[in-house]
């Protein structure tokens, strides 16, 4: 599989390579038990889930982030295997996710990376985790316009909220504008990448100021009112 990593230009080493190696085994292992995910073709995980993942990771360095809805780890775990100074909390509501999430850390020895068992529109009420992070990220989670309003409290002014779409995701940055400019971000950037023939992009959002207090609102409002 390092042959597709490096169609892509990323040149890994051989530890690296085995970390993704054990990733992919535990996701099969774990998935008969779990149902963590409907991909299982070997090629298809490293394309989908783990290339599609880091596409964006010239980005990282040693920042702090945190992984809204991390389910089997994505995109925080390929980020953290090819940016080991990365200090990576994953948020995932589902504990069963969570026991697979440890798993993984344990079996790849992974540091400074913490699993969390919650939802994000109540840890962000938490002072321990409001406004405490370089980098929020989320793929596959929800539409652009709730997204913002369960990462951006998270984000530190100077800060970066990363959503990772598809194609879809450029349809839904317009009805999100509202949504990100009250909860103190500007739209930084969008990159989009080829991925083996998808296209996929990553949405950068800045925080250029603080989120009030009353954001995040309640889940149920949050997604029967989008901002
Ligand atoms: N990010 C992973 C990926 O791209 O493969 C998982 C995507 S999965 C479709 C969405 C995950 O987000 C689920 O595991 C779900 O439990 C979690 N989730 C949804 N809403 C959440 C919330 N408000 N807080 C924390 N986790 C949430």
């Amino acid at each position: 599989m390092k042959e597709l990593f490096f169609e892509k230009n990323f040149n890994l080493s051989d530890k690296q390579i085995e970390k993704f190696e054990s990733c992919y085994n535990l996701l099969i292992e774990y998935n008969n038990k779990f149902n963590i995910t409907a991909i299982t073709d070997k090629k298809e995980v490293y394309i989908k889930h783990f290339i599609d993942s880091i596409l964006s990771e010239k980005e990282f360095n040693n920042y702090s982030l945190l992984d809204v809805g991390s389910g089997g780890g994505f995109p925080a775990i390929p980020l953290k295997i090819v940016n080991e100074n990365l200090t990576v909390s994953m948020l995932e509501a589902t504990e069963k996710k969570c026991e697979f999430l440890r798993a993984v850390v344990n079996n790849l020895n992974l540091t400074n990376v913490n699993v969390i068992n919650g939802r994000a529109e109540e840890f962000a009420l938490k002072k321990e985790y409001r406004e405490g992070y370089d980098i929020c990220s989320a793929r596959a989670v929800a539409r652009l316009n709730i997204l913002a309003e369960y990462c951006m409290p998270f984000v530190k002014v100077g800060g970066t909220f990363l959503a990772f779409k598809g194609e879809i995701g450029l349809e839904e940055l317009s009805e999100a504008e509202n949504a990100i400019k009250t909860l103190g971000g500007q739209i930084d950037k969008i990159e989009e990448f080829d991925l083996f023939g998808n296209k996929r992009y990553v949405i950068h959002v800045k925080k250029i100021k603080r989120t009030d207090l009353k954001y995040p609102r309640k889940n149920g409002q949050i997604r029967k009112k989008p901002l």
